[in-house]
């Protein structure tokens, strides 16, 4: 990896350790970019809060500070620069450049950020459990059961987490209830059969927490069931109800999200600003997977890569247009992959796009008096083709072809009238290459 000796001015920010902030950083150290990783804490993220992961495959049972561990090492040795206890303040756009401000005030700057910051717990918001946040009330089995040696517990929630949490709170409980608004439960079925199947566990059911109380440490929990209040004597409450995703608090810019506050991508993992990915537990999607955050993560760091060098390869091109302009550009910019001999655009066609080669070759012929296809031009990484057509609004004059592997960005009409329009250089020098290529075309 290129190392980043001058962090202000950087490929990629991955903000967030846990998996999928390590998987991003391992790609983007093994592409060779100038990457830095960012994370409030250590690494690890979510995964550092669970005892036993038994679904990630190639590791039947591994515990989440084993798996962190090896995911940062992974990272690490193929060049990934971590910086753990740096919390991120915010990120805004300047120009074609992301700035990351952390919260000692430094700015670190890169073409493109990949959010994979996770969450935090959702809190059930009632009397005592901020009161005993640290005395009794706690949001992680893994790092705070084993204070609860003999006692009696309760976890609150019907989900993976509190099912999964719960079985390794039965190491240390004496009883362990767990209290959950429904009588069904939403956590898988092996998760329910193991823990409801041992002696210890209670499950109560359909009841909601009122409060938690005690005298100085947690005491007792009062619970509403068949509306009737209960009061149940527990030493430590555990709470698994959510989680709020924190991504979005980042920018003060609009970013898409739901009305839960994930952050909305496209399949890519593109957020609505130019240059920001998200990944991982704080994007919307279905389900909040090591497996799948791994894999979002993949996707957000092949396509930054391409982001990056579009970017770059818009700027070489068109040095006049503004910055901001090229970023809006290559984030609308499609891309597109052929194979060898594959036809990009076909002479005679109607013409809807603009074309830039990011990888490969390609060819333009033009079909001969006696029908054979002669070679008129040849383009490589950067340069550019399909702009005749979309300024005549004319035909294509040529069929492009591709001579190797080819990946190519393609801007739809509107992207490219755009670039056309926010630089008066821009459109003179695309025009002046026009008429040479329309020239070369049709020999008269
Ligand atoms: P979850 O699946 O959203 O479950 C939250 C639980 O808390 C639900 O049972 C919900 O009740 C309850 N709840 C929500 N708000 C409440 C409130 N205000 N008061 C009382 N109860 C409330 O959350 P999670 O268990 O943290 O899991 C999050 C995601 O991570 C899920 O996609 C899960 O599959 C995944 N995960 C997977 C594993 C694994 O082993 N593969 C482990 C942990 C987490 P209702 O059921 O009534 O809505």
């Amino acid at each position: 990896m290129k190392n980043p000796s001058d962090m202000t001015d950087l490929d990629l920010i991955i903000i967030g350790g846990g998996p999928a902030g390590l998987t991003a950083g391992l790609y983007a150290a093994r592409a060779d970019m100038k990457v830095l990783l960012l994370d409030s804490k250590g690494t690890g993220g979510e995964i550092l809060n669970t005892d036993l992961i038994e679904d990630y495959p190639g590791f039947e049972s591994v515990t989440g500070a084993d798996l962190a561990q090896k995911m940062a090492d992974h990272a690490i040795k193929f060049g990934l620069k971590i910086e753990t206890h740096k919390p991120v303040k915010g990120v805004r756009s300047e120009g074609d450049r992301k700035i990351v401000t952390l919260e000692d005030g430094t700015e670190l700057s890169a073409y493109a950020v990949i959010v994979t910051v996770g969450g935090e717990p959702t809190k059930l918001g009632i009397v005592g459990e901020e009161e005993y946040h640290g005395r009794g009330v706690s949001y992680c089995a893994v790092c705070d059961g084993a204070f609860f040696k003999g006692a009696d517990l309760a976890v609150i929630g019907g989900g993976d987490s509190a099912f999964q949490e719960g079985l390794f709170l039965t190491r240390f409980a004496k009883k362990l209830y767990v209290v959950h608004r429904r009588n069904e439960f939403r956590a898988q079925a092996i998760l329910q059969d193991r823990l409801l199947g041992m002696e210890k566990v209670e499950p109560i059911t359909p009841a909601e927490v009122k409060e938690i109380g005690g005298n100085g440490d947690v005491k007792w929990i009062d619970i509403d069931r068949d509306g009737k209040t209960e009061r149940v004597k527990v030493e430590g409450v555990f709470v698994f109800i959510g989680f709020k995703p924190v991504g979005r608090y980042l920018f003060k810019e609009h970013i898409e999200h739901d009305k839960n506050g994930y952050l909305i991508t496209d399949q890519y993992m593109r957020t609505s600003i130019p240059g920001v990915y998200a990944a991982g537990d704080t994007r919307a999607q279905l389900a909040k997977q090591i497996t799948t955050a791994v894999g979002d993560a993949t996707t957000a760091v092949l396509h930054a890569e391409r982001y990056i060098e579009e970017l770059k390869d818009l700027e070489r091109a068109f040095p006049s247009e503004p910055r901001d302009v090229v970023a809006q550009t290559a984030s609308k910019a499609e891309l597109q992959v052929y194979a060898p001999g594959d036809i990009v655009l076909k002479e005679g066609e109607a013409a809807d796009r603009f074309y830039m080669i990011i990888k490969g070759e390609a060819e333009a012929t033009q079909r001969g008096p006696d029908g054979s296809q002669v070679v008129i031009n040849r383009f490589g990484p950067g340069d550019y083709f399909g702009e005749v057509g979309l300024l005549n609004d004319a035909p294509r004059l040529a069929t492009v072809r591709a001579k190797t592997s080819l990946e190519v960005m393609a801007l739809d009409r509107d992207t490219f009238a755009r670039l056309m329009k926010s630089s008066q250089a821009t459109e003179d020098e695309v025009r002046r290459v026009a008429a040479g290529r329309t020239r070369a075309a049709s020999p008269s």
